[in-house]
Parts: structure tokens; C-alpha cells; sequence
């Protein structure tokens, strides 16, 4: 069967910033267990690796950074991409010995505080990390694609010089209809409305036929707090589904308006498998961006993946097979 419509499924690949968690349970264990659900069926998947994180770990723990550098080269070689997913709030992060990080400063949060210089280099060191132990297989490998700590993309220029300096074309950190504000973010995707992908110069949100870079949105679904409240009954009744393996906690993050109907990311953890039977049975969208973390993993994550290698509408792709497809530059 000829699949018309692509899905790409992406994991951020990083700790918790209130509370880190452990490197065990929220990375080891919820990627071996993806990666052991994807390998049969040679569907190959997007991963942001927080790349700031893996080189603080090797100034602080290095038997704990070749771990997490290990785990990265197994995803490579299982045939899946890796990008940089810059948190730029791991420069001000204190070690407290036994894996235990001091996130209280985070006045770094989004990268577009720090000095231009600072900025291209963390660009720089994180695609390095990444192409060199990417390359350890494929000579030519060439890091692509970003996405933004804590979706923080807005304003795109201080991050235009790192981009072209190191090669990265496309984007996904837009999520249409999006709109949150937190301690350390601040996030408005509400002028955007569609999931296709964007052609941009300056701006991920406004389409530029000169534009040297293409967003790829997260693809986002029409939530309303009927269905958050149907959730959180669903949740309560049966919690071990819904569970995390992660044991770190979150940064919280507020919608800007309150209003009855708002825009959710389609995830793997907090998305009813409903909607994705139903996006399939529709299969108007095109493509779909589905984000996932590997920390937050849990039962309702592994059914929607497989609910999602089951189907035979869309078929997956890598951001940056889909960036190919979709640019013109
Ligand atoms: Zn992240």
C-alpha cells in the first residue's frame, strides 16, 4: 500500500528542569524500550537531544556522560536522527553531586538572553557533539533540524547566525494555536493556525518565498475542558496508565487565555488514543508532528505508538526526510 501522508514521530531526549530525575529512569530505560517497539518495524524517528546537558555531564560525571553518549549512539545505529534540543539554562546549573542539579537560576532559560558569541558557540558544541558521534557510523552525517528549549524559538533572529552557521534548515518548535507563559516561558504561536510547514527568513510563524530555513510544526488538536476533565476522570480511575517512568519533576506552564476550546500538542503520553484512530480515519492532516519524551513515557505512550505502527494511512518519516521533501531552498 502507497502511503500518501507522512507522520514524524520526535522525542525530546532530556532530564526535568525543576527536579532532574535520574538518568536510569528517564532516559535509559524509556529509550531502550522505545527503540526495542520500533525496531521491528524499521520506523525511524526524530530525537532532540538536549546537547547542553550531555556536555555539563561530561565536566561533572563523565562515566555518567558515556552512558548517556552510548545511548545516543544506539539510536543512531538503530537508524533514527539526532538534533539539537538547546536548553541554554544548563549554563547557570549547579552539580550538587549524585545526580542532582540546582535549576534555580534560570535567567538563561530562553537562549535569546545570552551574548551572540555565547549563543553560536553552545550552537556549535551541540552540533559537533552530535555529527561527531553520529559520524562514528555515517561519515557524512549533518545535524538539521531544531528544536527550541521549552519551545522558546520567538524571537528568531539572535538565532538566524547559528542556524546558517551550522547548517540547520529546518525547525520544529512551533506549535499553531499555542500559547503559554511560566516562570521561564514565553511562548505565542496564536497567530499560526495550520500545521504545514513554513518557509521562513525571520519569522517561523510568516511564510517568506526568500526564506532560507522551513518550520515543521508540532502538530496540535482542538482540546476542550470537557476533554480535559474526561481525561482527569480516566487518569484517576486507572493512574498506573498514565504513570511516568521519569522521577524528576517538570517546570509548570500556563496557557495565556483561558477559554473553553484551546490547542493541546499531539503527544504520546497525554493524548487519548482516540484522536489518533480518529486523525488516521480522517486523514485530512498532512504531516503530522507528534512530540514525545522519553522521561514522561508511559502505558498510554507505548499504546498510541503502536496504535500508530498499526495503521496504513501515514507512513514515518525523519524531520529531516520531511525537510528535503518540503523545501525549496
Ligand atoms: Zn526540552
Amino acid at each position: 500500500m502507497t502511503h500518501s501522508k507522512a507522520i514524524a514521530l520526535t522525542f525530546d531526549f532530556e532530564l526535568f528542569f525543576k527536579a532532574a530525575g535520574s538518568i536510569e529512569k528517564c532516559l535509559v530505560r524509556p529509550t531502550s524500550e522505545i527503540l526495542e517497539i520500533l525496531a521491528p518495524q524499521r520506523a525511524n524517528c526524530t530525537f532532540f537531544i538536549d546537547t547542553l546537558f550531555v556536555l555539563r555531564l561530561r565536566e561533572v560525571d563523565s562515566t555518567a556522560a558515556t552512558r548517556v553518549e552510548n545511548l545516543i549512539r544506539e539510536i543512531v545505529k538503530a537508524g533514527h536522527r539526532v538534533e539539537p534540543h538547546i536548553h541554554s539554562h544548563w549554563v547557570d546549573a549547579l552539580y550538587r553531586g549524585s545526580g542532582d542539579w540546582d535549576f534555580s537560576n534560570l535567567t538563561h532559560y530562553r537562549a535569546q538572553t545570552l551574548p551572540p558569541q555565547t549563543l553560536l558557540e553552545l550552537f556549535q558544541k551541540s552540533c559537533e557533539l552530535l555529527n561527531g558521534l553520529a559520524r562514528e557510523g555515517d561519515p557524512n552525517y549533518q545535524v538539521s533540524c531544531f528544536r527550541a528549549g521549552g519551545w522558546c524559538i520567538q524571537p528568531f533572529a539572535p538565532l538566524k547566525d547559528a542556524f546558517i552557521r551550522c547548517g540547520l534548515k529546518n525547525d520544529s518548535s512551533v506549535a499553531p494555536g499555542i500559547q503559554y507563559s511560566g516562570i521561564a516561558h514565553d511562548i505565542d504561536f496564536s497567530s499560526l493556525s495550520s500545521g504545514a510547514p513554513v518557509l521562513f527568513l525571520d519569522d517561523p510563524l510568516k511564510q517568506d518565498s526568500n526564506g532560507k530555513f522551513l518550520e515543521i510544526p508540532i502538530s496540535t488538536i482542538r482540546w476542550s475542558l470537557a476533554h480535559g476533565a474526561m481525561f482527569r476522570v480516566s487518569r484517576r480511575l486507572s493512574p498506573q496508565h498514565y504513570r511516568g517512568v521519569g522521577d524528576g519533576q517538570g517546570l509548570s506552564l500556563k496557557r495565556k487565555r483561558s477559554t473553553f476550546f484551546f490547542q493541546k500538542m499531539l503527544s504520546l503520553e497525554d493524548t487519548p488514543t482516540w484522536i489518533y484512530q480518529s486523525l488516521f480515519f480522517q486523514a485530512k492532516r498532512d504531516p503530522l508532528v507528534v512530540i514525545s519524551h522519553p522521561k514522561s513515557w508511559n502505558q498510554l505512550a507505548k499504546k498510541n505508538l503502536e496504535c500508530i505502527l498499526a495503521q496504513n494511512t501515514y507512513r514515518l518519516e525523519t524531520l529531516h526526510e520531511l525537510g528535503k521533501r518540503y523545501a525549496i531552498f
